[in-house]
């Protein structure tokens, strides 16, 4: 990653206070996704560490994972699988559930998504506390699959979700 790539994608994300709730400074990804210049470059930085590591599928977690996941999946010529929300997906399903901060919330897979020796490389938009990337590798793991690395735009480093994640390779482009 180039030091000018970590500054434009800084200048780009939009902090947005207050947002869902009351205390939560929500990090605003959209003008990198209206950034036609910017966004290739973005999916390159976070795919780059993961070739030569024989990934097979990219699983993105619902929903903002899904917009990264998809074109580094292409890029890597490899299945692009969603895990999704509960009850979104259509088919037979494996499930995991997760704490967050007041409450706890639950990822789903469809069961052939993956299956044993999977390589499998985890992307979201933001790692925060590191839960849900940390169910989504449960949720693999579960299905058969080897999480060979968490991809994310974004992390927020005083959460240390990394040490959720303690045994994969975690990539961000931008830690703030
Ligand atoms: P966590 O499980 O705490 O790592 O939260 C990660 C998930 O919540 C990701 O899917 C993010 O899209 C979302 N998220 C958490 N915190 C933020 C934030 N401050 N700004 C934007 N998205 C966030």
């Amino acid at each position: 990653m180039t030091t000018a790539l970590h500054q434009r994608v800084t200048s780009a994300l939009r902090d947005v206070p207050d947002f869902p709730t009351a205390g939560i400074l929500f990090k605003d990804i959209t003008p990198v996704l209206a950034d036609p210049t910017l966004l290739p470059e973005v999916i390159t930085a976070m795919v780059t560490p993961f070739r030569g590591s024989d990934v097979t599928h990219v699983v993105g977690v619902e929903s903002r994972g899904f917009l990264f996941g998809v074109p580094m999946a292409l890029s890597l010529q490899v299945p692009f699988a969603p895990a999704r929300k509960p009850g979104k997906l259509p088919w037979r399903t494996q499930r995991e559930s997760y704490d967050l901060e007041y409450r706890s919330d639950v990822l789903e897979m469809h069961t052939d998504a993956v299956w044993a020796g999977a390589r499998v490389l985890v992307v979201d938009d933001v790692l925060a506390t590191g839960g849900t990337a940390a169910a989504a590798c449960r949720l693999i793991e579960r299905l058969g699959g080897e999480v060979i690395g968490v991809s994310v735009l974004l992390e927020l480093g005083a959460l240390n979700g990394r040490a959720r994640l303690a045994s994969h390779h975690v990539h961000a482009v931008v830690s703030v």
